[in-house]
């Protein structure tokens, strides 16, 4: 076998993309299944976002060895904004919850500081398993997830998602820029499957803010380009 192409090979197989592998289809861009549950009511936002964590409970991933408990979402399926964070940490790894430790709790104010509760707004990560000792995900652990944070966004379906570091503005605006640079604007994500534009604004994420409390002000202001949007919309 071609050297470069076994090499490719073998990432795309330590990516994660096993189901190449599997003698049956996946199903997950399937329409017509789609399309069935949605005559089946109010709870079709909830079983896609099951499917997606059954997909997820299948998929074998190298962050299993350390890891305890999966960690998907906490929150509101039907919100219209979704916050996206890095990787569980230490707290939400024993609860299978993100943002429940130190972070979660000043995720938590800095929602309440623009009217929101926790429980109105979609909350997920790029990785879902802890990466050992609070690790940074490899650039190889966020593509693996990739399809799945991109399958909620489109199940959620959003109006808004609002960034938390650096791990979630590599995933979702693709760019290695600094959060310097990058936030305090709005941007735009557009899936393939969805047919509208998400606005989407990049922030610092709360465990930084923890560390550096002299970025909070810079946050604030992110917050309130939240809210400002959220109040126009009410
Ligand atoms: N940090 C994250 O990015 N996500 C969590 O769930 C917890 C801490």
């Amino acid at each position: 076998m071609n050297q470069s192409y076994k090499k490719n090979l073998e990432f795309i197989k330590n990516s994660g993309i096993n189901y190449f592998l599997k003698d049956s289809p996946r199903n997950w861009f399937d329409d017509s299944k789609n399309m069935k549950r949605k005559q089946n009511g109010d709870n079709t936002k909830l079983n896609e976002i099951y499917e997606i964590i059954q997909n997820l409970k299948q998929h074998q991933t190298s962050l299993q060895k350390t890891a305890k408990k999966l960690v998907v979402y906490d929150g509101n399926v039907n919100s219209k904004v979704m916050f996206i964070g890095e990787a569980p940490g230490k707290d939400e790894d024993e609860k299978g919850i993100p943002f429940v430790g130190k972070a979660g709790q000043l995720l938590n104010k800095m929602l309440k500081a623009i009217s929101l509760e926790r429980e109105n707004v979609y909350i997920t990560n790029v990785v879902y398993w802890r990466p050992p000792n609070n690790r940074t995900p490899t650039d190889e652990e966020i593509l693996e997830f990739l399809p799945y944070l991109q399958r909620q966004i489109e199940v959620v379906n959003p109006e808004y998602i609002f960034l938390l570091g650096s791990v979630a503005v590599k995933a979702i605006l693709s760019t290695p820029l600094t959060l310097s640079k990058l936030r305090g604007k709005w941007y735009v994500y557009e899936s393939l499957r969805l047919n509208k534009k998400i606005h989407t604004i990049a922030s610092y994420h709360p465990a930084f803010l923890l560390r550096s409390p002299q970025y909070k002000k810079a946050a604030w202001e992110d917050l309130q380009m939240l809210q400002k949007k959220l109040n126009h919309d009410a």
